[in-house]
């Protein structure tokens, strides 16, 4: 394929957004990254055009069998200025674990890397620079053959799109309330849990509000043989810390390998902190918070990075974890891995790169 990337600059730049009230996902920047695959001749045409709709025929398979892959990550507005991308090649690698479990052919990692680069470069007037703000960057695949049989796709397109996004906490890092879910499953070792593909949300959709219904922000996913041990904390991967160690599900084909809890571990684990990837029950947390050793419980994710979890419900069996406040290596995981995004921190892991 050429790893020339043409560009065509939009002639009608948009209004920018208040950059004190972004949210999360409402606008998109002046342009996209596009390329497209046609089998026999793989990736090609890789092209940054203005931000437009696609033009696709209704037939087209993703929107009747969900063939599709995504990611997310974001740059930062360093406090000296400069551009920063935290740890991207895990992004890039892990869209083709997600296409060759959804018989998506593989990309060119790299080469994604660079485009993800090029990209934010020709619309980096869009990073917000207030506390806590950053681009968010997301990268997705979909089949596109206009074709009604069930089998992979023999088209695709790879698109990536940019949104400025607000602090995920404006008021400082909160505790949330979380729903122990025994009824619904996310994901079965087997499926598809381990790969970042649409269809999995669309599945926890219904769970999630329920949970609303009932006063809760999420809820925790328990297996789903046994509804016994858990697996994830609504899209984040999740940590206890009991009796001064700390324990999160292994990875065994249903939960997403997060790189914020690939991070978290690398973290804890130079700071002299055990971590075990294992199984671990709702009855074993419930148990540890009964004999007084249940000291944190947190999830990870791009968007948050840690998000505390300060109650659970199991079947109306409600506990507090430290007071529904803020534990300290909950805070201390967040302020070292935002302080190395926001370049306030040294990277002693090699884990940003400079978009320039
Ligand atoms: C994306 C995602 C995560 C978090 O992954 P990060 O790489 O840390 O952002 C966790 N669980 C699910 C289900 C996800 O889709």
């Amino acid at each position: 394929m050429s790893y020339e990337i043409r560009v065509e600059k939009t002639n009608m730049p948009k209004p920018k957004p208040d950059m004190t009230k972004l949210g999360f996902g409402n606008y998109f920047t002046d342009h996209m990254f596009i390329m497209d695959y046609t089998e026999g001749r793989g990736w090609h045409d890789p092209r940054i055009v203005p931000y437009q709709n696609l033009c696709l025929d209704p037939a087209t398979m993703v929107f009747h069998y969900g063939q599709a892959i995504f990611e997310g990550l974001k740059a930062y507005k360093a406090v000296d200025g400069r551009i920063l991308l935290f740890r991207p090649e895990q992004n890039m690698r892990r869209i083709n674990i997600s296409n060759e479990r959804m018989c998506i052919p593989p990309i060119d990692e790299e080469f994604a890397v660079k485009a993800v680069k090029e990209l934010v470069m020709v619309d980096k007037d869009w990073i917000p620079e207030e506390e806590g703000t950053s681009l968010y960057i997301r990268p997705f695949i979909i089949a596109t053959d206009p074709y009604l049989g069930v089998r992979p796709s023999h088209t695709y397109k790879f698109i990536i799109i940019l949104s400025p996004v607000g602090a995920y906490y404006p008021e400082g890092i909160n505790p949330v309330k979380i729903y122990v879910e025994s009824n619904y499953v996310r994901a079965v070792r087997g499926g598809t849990g381990y790969a970042k593909t649409p269809g999995n949300y669309a599945a926890s959709l219904k769970a999630q509000v329920e949970a609303h219904e009932k006063g809760y922000t999420q809820v925790l996913w328990l297996d789903g043989i046994e509804r016994k041990y858990i697996e994830e904390v609504g899209t984040m991967n999740v940590f206890f810390k009991i009796g001064g160690r700390v324990i999160t599900p292994a990875l065994q084909g249903s939960i997403l390998p997060g790189i914020t809890r690939d991070s978290t571990i690398q973290l804890l684990r130079s700071w002299g902190i055990e971590v075990e990837e294992r199984s671990i029950s709702i009855e074993e947390v419930y148990e540890a918070h009964q004999k007084g050793t249940l000291e944190e419980a947190f999830g990870t994710g791009t968007a948050a990075v840690i998000s505390p979890v300060g109650e659970l419900n199991w079947n109306g069996n409600i506990i507090t974890i430290n007071e529904g406040k803020t534990g300290p290596l909950s805070a201390r995981i967040y302020e070292t891995i935002t302080g190395i995004q926001y370049g306030k921190i040294e990277d002693k892991f090699g884990w940003i790169q400079e978009v320039k």
